[in-house]
């Protein structure tokens, strides 16, 4: 694509701005990557986590939703991860430039499969935020015997220490039990059936009354980086709520896929280059 095409595109996607009413921010596994979160990185995780390369774990990646490892390398990897990528430090300036685009609109909600926080690290509003895949923030029982929720923090604070760099895992049988039953727990991301969703009931409600009370406004949806791991929590509804309502407008941020339907194509602006400089570029033009 020519320089000239891009320019004009980000000026019409200006304008889609500009002109809105209500803004949806849908954020995917891309957004994380284009602001810096990088889950393929062999050299990184080879430093960070010395001890998973003797199970043939190269990169984050490969840990990603894997459960086939026992628990105590579980959390022994989980543990460690967490801290970085939930609890670290998070201001960043592609989200800062997300919050600035939102915060000049006021109305607007946030739904993200991301559970790594960044929106709220960001001081994003958590009354205008959906995150129905979980959030690292939160541990649960694996079998549930409770639809209860705990904070993570202190159980990287007890058990991080523990962890054997060289194994990567807890001590036998030490990995974090269940305060009601004992059994094994996990972390509140969906991940199988056992899923808790009572955290994030709030949020879906919260996000329909959202959807109803500007369903016939001019809205614009910006989704970004959402792929085809879990297309169903905002890559489809993005697209569905521009098909329902045609006021609505699109602007798909995305590397891979950016492709957009045919019925929608012309209320929507696909992107194919990084999300973090269309973002930047999208907060100074406005
Ligand atoms: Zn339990």
């Amino acid at each position: 694509m020519s320089s000239d095409t891009f320019t004009q595109k980000l000026e019409q996607a200006a304008r889609y701005l500009d002109d809105a009413e209500a803004l949806l921010i849908g954020a995917g596994a891309g957004l994380s990557a284009a602001a810096g979160i990088d889950y393929s990185n062999k050299a990184a995780f080879a430093r960070d986590y010395p001890g998973m390369l003797q199970y043939g774990f190269t990169c984050k990646l490969d840990m990603m939703a894997n459960f086939s490892v026992t628990p105590e390398l579980l959390w022994g990897y989980y543990l460690q991860h967490i801290k970085e990528t939930r609890f670290a430090p998070g201001i960043n300036k592609t989200y800062q430039d997300l919050l600035s685009i939102a915060q000049r609109l006021k109305n607007f909600f946030v739904l993200t499969t991301n559970a790594d926080g960044l929106f709220e690290r960001n001081n994003f509003d958590l009354d205008r935020l959906f995150t129905p895949q979980g959030d690292y923030k939160l541990a649960q029982c694996l079998r549930p015997c409770t639809q209860q929720t705990w904070s993570v923090e202190p159980l990287i604070e007890k058990y991080l220490p523990l962890v054997d760099k060289t194994t990567q895992k807890l001590p036998p049988g030490g990995d974090p039990k269940c305060p009601n039953c004992g059994g094994p727990t996990f972390l509140n991301v969906r991940g199988g059936d056992w899923f808790v969703e009572d955290p994030w009931i709030d949020g879906s409600l919260r996000f329909k009354k959202w959807l109803a009370a500007n369903k016939d406004k001019r809205i614009v949806v910006i989704d970004i980086g959402s792929g085809f791991n879990t297309p169903m929590w905002v890559r489809w509804p993005a697209e569905e709520i521009v098909r329902a309502n045609k006021q609505a407008r699109l602007l798909r941020l995305n590397l891979h896929h950016p492709e957009v339907p045919g019925d929608i194509a012309h209320r929507s602006l696909s992107f194919s280059e990084p999300a973090n400089e269309v973002i930047a570029l999208l907060e100074v033009s406005r």
